[in-house]
């Protein structure tokens, strides 16, 4: 189908009515010319407290379709009109068998990268993250981490040594399989209390950069994406955005909610000046409707999607100017 027919099909039918897609982009797996695929990963077996975010792809679908509209307002263009976007639909997973599910969700998102395009990943818990960068970095080799979490996700592991694979670990596995360079990389906005294991000093020692919720704070969005750029330079970058850096009033449907996190506001400012980072992959994860209320984690949740098609965008427009 054309872009035109697509967005015509959109506006001449009522929002509820019609199969739920992100934002109703046509579902399909044929990737010829596709720059964006979205791709849910419904698993949550990587996290132990609050279980559920297997249907964070789901909802977040649902509120994308009921309640996004396609012109960026901010940014005055129509990111549909300069980038093909497709729902790819969801990898295979296998609840309780984490590292099957892993080499599943690789296996499954592999081919968007091979094809030149994006995978614009919906969560599923944080776990997720590990096997999303396996089949990014396979193509572009060690990515520049862009993280935002109340967490820094380093743990070694968790319950004596017996879990190594969860929500809580995902980043030291991926420097230590090589598929990050933390010397390019920057975890933002941490927040809330920590075990042993989890201070930043922990990250700065695997050559992170960390700016906890009070620095983010303190530096306001725009010196706090300044930061960002400054870091990451030229690199190819993997995005993570952990919906629980938000805080826990404005997004209480997630894994592992924080008392004095980001609002949406702030997030949104130092999202948008993100714009011409050079994005390999990008995901969000962590949002849980079964803890949600009103489905407002969903809905921030289904705009911050769109505000990451929009960087896409801007990046694939203006070099194209
Ligand atoms: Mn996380």
């Amino acid at each position: 189908m054309e872009k035109s027919q697509i967005q015509a099909a959109s506006e001449l039918q009522s929002r509820a009515a019609g199969i739920t897609t992100f934002m109703k982009l046509p579902h399909t797996r044929d990737l010829a010319g596709v720059d964006v695929a979205v791709v849910g990963v419904p698993f949550d077996s990587g996290g132990a407290i609050r279980v559920g975010a297997r249907f964070g792809p789901g909802a977040i679908r649902e509120q994308s379709k009921l309640y996004l509209r396609r012109f960026h307002r901010t940014f005055g263009f129509t990111p549909f009109d300069v980038l093909k976007v497709v729902d790819y639909g969801d990898t295979p997973v296998i609840p309780e068998l984490i590292e099957t599910s892993f080499d599943l969700i690789t296996g499954d998102v592999a081919p968007i990268v091979e094809a030149g395009a994006v995978p614009l990943s919906l969560g599923g818990d944080h776990a997720v993250s590990l096997p999303l960068l396996r089949a990014v970095a396979r193509r572009h080799g060690p990515l520049s981490l862009v993280h935002f979490d109340s967490h820094q996700d380093i743990v070694d592991s968790y319950y004596g040594g017996r879990v190594r694979y969860n929500n809580g670990t995902v980043f030291r596995r991926a420097v230590e399989e090589g598929l990050i360079d933390p010397s390019r990389s920057i975890q933002l906005g941490m927040n809330g209390t920590v075990f042993p294991g989890m201070f930043p000093q922990e990250s700065e020692a695997l050559g992170f950069q960390v700016l906890p919720v009070e620095r983010v704070a303190e530096l306001g969005p725009e010196r706090t994406a300044a930061a960002v750029h400054e870091r990451v330079g030229g690199a190819k970058v993997y995005l993570s955005f952990d919906i629980d850096v938000m805080d826990v009033s404005v997004a209480p449907g997630t894994g592992a909610p924080e008392v004095g996190g980001l609002f949406p506001r702030e997030a949104l400012g130092i999202v948008r000046r993100l714009a011409g980072l050079d994005f390999a992959g990008i995901d969000l994860v962590e949002v849980n409707p079964l803890f949600d209320a009103a489905n407002m984690t969903s809905i921030l949740a289904a705009n911050l999607v769109f505000e990451f098609i929009t960087l896409l965008a801007i990046r694939k427009r203006d070099q194209h100017a």
